[in-house]
């Protein structure tokens, strides 16, 4: 009816949102961590049958962190919220992108710094988001080597946060429920303590690791439609993630 509220369809199919896609998809070249068992695909039945008719049925099998993936605080929490029982109002939730990409300059050694943020998170957040770190590191996801920075010893090295960022978002911005980053670990690959995933699960919140950003994604703006497969008691879960962003990108959060 003409002069009546838009409805939220009437929002997103109008042509003034784009649909962005920040998963990487499952197959055999799927990046998990080295001891994870990877993305299984098994065909099962594929055939025409007798009848002429086409019939599909397949088997895929998987660790829960490999991939685009979410990790729920189970993770790293024996009390904390198992991605099965994770509440939609903290699934979908406006998107924060802290492009960080020119100051990582493709350094595996880089580790995120309070210091780095101090013009970017200086917004008053006023209501949930999910903050997604951005530390270009999506171009190498085809070099898996490269991508997760594996040394000679078999150690990992690759870019991620301090244990003070994670601090900082915990402490200071309570509306963050989920941080992002798009590395395999929101710990940088030397870690062997996890120290921000053991302070973001302490407080609830969650991660999403290899997020694909390799498409630009307005900094704010966006909506992100965060969706994990419903493992009831999974500890994480593959993860389908879309930005929904206004081609008219707002002046403010
Ligand atoms: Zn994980």
């Amino acid at each position: 009816m003409p002069g009546s509220n838009p409805t939220l369809n009437d929002i997103l199919f109008n042509g003034d949102y784009e649909f962005i896609d920040l998963t990487y998809p499952f197959d055999k070249n799927t990046i998990y961590w080295p001891n994870a068992e990877s993305f299984a695909f098994t065909r099962k039945n594929e055939a025409f049958g007798s009848d002429g008719a086409w019939y599909a049925a397949n088997n895929f099998a998987a660790g829960e962190h490999g991939g685009t993936h979410i990790d729920a605080p189970y993770h790293f929490q024996v009390n904390g919220i198992r991605v099965g029982a994770l509440p939609l109002d903290k699934l979908i939730v406006p998107l924060i992108i802290a492009d960080i990409s020119s100051k990582v300059n493709d350094d595996p050694t880089f580790v995120l710094q309070k210091y780095h943020l101090d013009n970017m998170l200086n917004d008053n957040f006023g209501k949930p988001c999910v903050i997604v770190f951005k530390f270009g590191w999506s171009k190498f996801f085809n070099d898996r080597k490269k991508y997760l920075g594996i040394q000679p010893n078999g150690t990992l090295n690759f870019p991620g946060l301090s244990a003070e960022v994670a601090e900082w978002i915990t402490s200071s911005y309570k509306n963050i429920v989920g941080i992002g980053v798009d590395t395999a670990s929101v710990d940088p690959g030397s870690s062997i303590d996890y120290p921000v995933h053991k302070i973001a699960s302490a407080a609830g919140l969650y991660n999403l690791e290899n997020v694909k950003l390799d498409e630009s994604v307005p900094d704010y703006g966006c909506t992100a439609l965060i969706l994990p497969m419903k493992i009831a008691l999974g500890s994480g879960a593959p993860l389908r993630i879309v930005a929904i962003c206004p081609k008219q990108i707002p002046t403010h959060f």
